[in-house]
């Protein structure tokens, strides 16, 4: 994964990190607008990144607290992927990209934020967005973003 510069990624690494796991305590306290929650299964639920990569970087993970994919069984692996397409589905319907990152950080060293529970990334990408996202976007105007593009992939997510 290649990320473009996203100034505000700083708040998320000089701030200071809450108890516990972030995405367990996510799921499991049902606040799903304040938490940018977009969808739940039975297994797993998708969540956009609050410190995105790019506009709509979301995330599709598991609910069960785990570090690797060998600790996902076949039915929850599906519903992952699952996630994943209908996430690139609707991304395409609703932000029409020119293409998309996807994938997983295992571990510290590959650059995961969060390493002890496994979380899947879909970028959105569009040609020249490396250097148009700096110029629009300042740190403190991400959270308008964020909830605009909540509103947008919501409705296309029905
Ligand atoms: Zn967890």
């Amino acid at each position: 994964m290649k990320p473009s510069f996203a100034p505000w990624r700083l708040e998320f690494i000089l701030g200071e990190r809450e108890k516990g796991c972030v995405f367990c305590t996510r799921h499991k306290r049902k606040k799903d607008r304040d938490d940018l929650i977009l969808a739940r299964g039975k297994y797993s639920f998708v969540i956009m990144n609050k410190y995105p990569y790019n506009n709509g970087h979301l995330m599709v993970i598991p609910y069960k607290h785990v570090a690797s994919l060998t600790k996902l069984n076949g039915n929850e692996a599906k519903e992952i992927f699952g996630f994943l397409a209908k996430a690139e589905k609707v991304m395409t319907k609703a932000l029409k990209p020119h293409g998309f990152n996807g994938g997983l950080n295992l571990g510290r060293a590959a650059g995961a934020g969060i390493d002890d529970h496994i979380h899947f990334h879909l970028i959105p990408r569009w040609v020249g967005d490396t250097n148009f996202w700096p110029v629009v976007s300042e740190t403190k105007s991400m959270p308008q973003h964020l909830m605009t593009t909540y509103d947008i992939l919501k409705k296309h997510w029905r």
